[in-house]
């Protein structure tokens, strides 16, 4: 397979075409931003590590039976997925408060919820991602009332699938976000990544920050808390094969 040409560079990763129709080649870039995109940084070994952290959430995710957009990883920054048209929401599983939960409803950081919240909020940078009501995103033909059911049970499958893991880790996954896409076919699949970019953990004793907090609040090195959570999933990994 040949990648040929560039279909989109993201804020983290590019995309191109490959020599056959319904496959994108992706790279993952040094790239981190914050304030949605506002501030840029090139971090080197980023796009690495958060490669091999998606693929081998997206590959758990595949075996327990969640559809993927995953087809393999190419190389230590680079993978092959099968090309989606993204549905322009992103959806957010919310285990305790941090984040814009934490501002918009002013509770203490981390304060545990019973269940699980989903939220979905309208991709779109002009309009700087605004939160977004299922009512709202059937008007807007985002998706039908089915199809928005069918998301919610999907993000919260993802949830338990991921929290597990996480914890096996050492990790506790307080919050993450999550995009899905249709194939050429119509099938809604998990697509886009999962990366500490997009999730957000916490050891669970300590409760230090192992995500991009450490680069939104300039509180830590993104690259050796990224690692840390590569080490943390390879190393449990490992354990689980004993
Ligand atoms: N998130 C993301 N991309 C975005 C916005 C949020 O991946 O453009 C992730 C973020 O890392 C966190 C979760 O979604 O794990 C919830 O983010 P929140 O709504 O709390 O927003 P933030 O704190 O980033 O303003």
């Amino acid at each position: 397979m040949k990648k040929t040409t560039l279909i989109k560079e993201g804020k983290a990763k590019r995309l191109y075409n490959t020599d056959e129709a319904n496959v994108v080649w992706v790279e993952y870039m040094d790239q981190a931003t914050a304030l949605n995109g506002k501030r840029k940084d090139q971090i080197a070994g980023k796009g690495v590590l958060n490669n091999q952290i998606d693929c081998i959430l997206f590959e758990l995710l595949a075996a327990k039976g969640i559809h993927t957009d995953f087809i393999k990883k190419l190389s230590d920054n680079e993978q092959l997925n099968q090309k989606v048209d993204i549905i322009p929401l992103e959806v957010v599983v919310r285990n305790a408060a941090s984040g814009s939960f934490q501002r918009k409803f002013d509770v203490p950081y981390l304060q545990e919820f019973d269940q699980p919240v989903v939220e979905f909020f309208y991709k779109s940078d002009e309009l700087d991602d605004p939160f977004i009501n299922t009512n709202q995103a059937v008007a807007l033909k985002i998706f039908d009332f089915e199809e928005s059911q069918q998301l919610e049970k999907l993000a919260l499958q993802i949830n338990r699938i991921l929290k597990e893991r996480f914890a096996k880790a050492g990790l506790q996954l307080v919050d993450f976000k999550v995009e899905f896409g249709k194939t050429a076919d119509g099938e809604i699949v998990l697509a886009d990544e999962i990366s500490p970019d997009s999730c957000r953990l916490v050891d669970l004793m300590t409760k230090a920050s192992l995500d991009k907090d450490v680069f939104r609040k300039k509180t830590g090195d993104l690259i050796t808390v990224y690692q840390e959570v590569l080490n943390r999933l390879n190393n449990s990994q490992e354990e689980a094969h004993v």
